[in-house]
């Protein structure tokens, strides 16, 4: 039983790099650190940031695909990686409080005038604008995973008033927990800001598209740190135009990095960060090892995906 590490993301860390993490807690186990055209029949988990095109098909008697990182849409659905090969991911908690952080820094920015306040000093301006109440604004959480569930609490603890949107229902203190598409609607017209962290899945996939995006509160934000094909690019750009929304904010987007003739990009009231709202993953991963060690002793594995569900 062997272990080959596949990272072809040089912003990401090197095979090596981790590879060195991972031989003194595994000692004794192979770790392969790249995959030519040779079949490699004694590797059972492959621990990778991406499925390569060709991959799987080298790996006979693959059993656990560990991505190194959250989001798992281009692995669960991928045609090459047989039905019966598990998927396991990372969930550190240092990037979950780093995008609650994000998202709340967005907000705060908001509720502050952070922004006019920099354009009115810059011009010699005394111009106290009051700042607004969290007691008296909304804010709503779209996933209440891992990550959702840790900013829909931070926010609560900051007396906003929270609504958590998930598919089944949570209960969360301080948090108005709702579940299921039919509510949606109603919770985002209440909505001054809306935080998505939901995965990509097929029922997540265009959510927001011209239709859910004119239920938002008129004059409303919404942040999207989980994955940019929940949103319909152009249906955004176009409530953004119309003056509808206050403004977006996004960190994730269909294509990553964004072409630089994107239209989001010459787009008013459209803050865009780089994918770069949950970055550290200390300690995450111990859990590329615990996984192994786990697989090979058949226990049950750490945050494994439902691969139906597509998270
Ligand atoms: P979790 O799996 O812990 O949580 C996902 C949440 O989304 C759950 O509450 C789940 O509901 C909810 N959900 C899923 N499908 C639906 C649906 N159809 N309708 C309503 N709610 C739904 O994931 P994490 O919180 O760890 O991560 C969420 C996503 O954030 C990742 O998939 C990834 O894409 C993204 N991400 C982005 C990063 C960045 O840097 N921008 C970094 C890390 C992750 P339920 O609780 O009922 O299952």
């Amino acid at each position: 039983m062997a272990l080959l590490i596949d990272i072809r993301d040089p912003d990401w860390m090197s095979e090596e790099a981790l590879r060195d993490i991972l031989v003194p807690l595994l000692p004794g186990v192979t770790i392969h650190c790249s995959i030519g055209k040779e079949t490699l029949p004694d590797v059972k988990v492959l621990a990778a940031v991406k499925l390569y095109p060709g991959v799987a098909g080298k790996l006979p008697n693959l059993q656990l695909v560990q991505k190194l990182g959250a989001g798992v849409e281009t692995m669960v659905g991928d045609p090459d990686l047989p039905q019966g090969v598990r998927v396991t991911r990372l969930k550190p908690n240092s990037a979950a409080q780093e995008i609650a952080e994000y998202c709340l820094a967005y907000v705060l920015r908001d509720q502050r005038n952070l922004l006019s306040h920099a354009t009115d000093a810059a011009r010699q301006t005394w111009n106290p604008v009051p700042p607004r109440k969290n007691s008296e604004t909304t804010v709503g959480v779209l996933g209440l995973g891992h990550i959702g569930g840790r900013t829909a609490r931070i926010f609560a603890g900051l007396d906003f008033r929270v609504l958590g949107w998930s598919r089944s229902l949570k209960s969360i203190d301080g948090v108005d927990c709702r579940c299921g598409e039919d509510t949606l609607p109603e919770l985002l017209s209440q909505c001054d800001y809306v935080a998505s962290i939901l995965p990509s899945t097929p029922q997540t996939r265009n959510l927001f598209d011209a239709s859910l995006i004119s239920k938002l509160k008129p004059g409303a934000v919404l942040i999207n740190a989980g994955r940019g094909d929940l949103i319909v690019d152009d249906d955004l750009i176009h409530t953004l135009k119309s003056g509808h929304l206050g403004g977006a904010v996004l960190d994730v987007f269909r294509e990553e990095p964004l072409p630089r003739d994107h239209p989001f990009w010459f787009c008013e009231n459209l803050t865009i960060t780089p994918h770069v709202s949950g970055w550290h993953i200390d300690g995450g991963l111990d859990d590329v090892a615990a996984n192994y060690l786990r697989l090979s002793q058949g226990q049950p594995l750490l945050h494994e995906v439902d691969r139906q569900a597509g998270y």
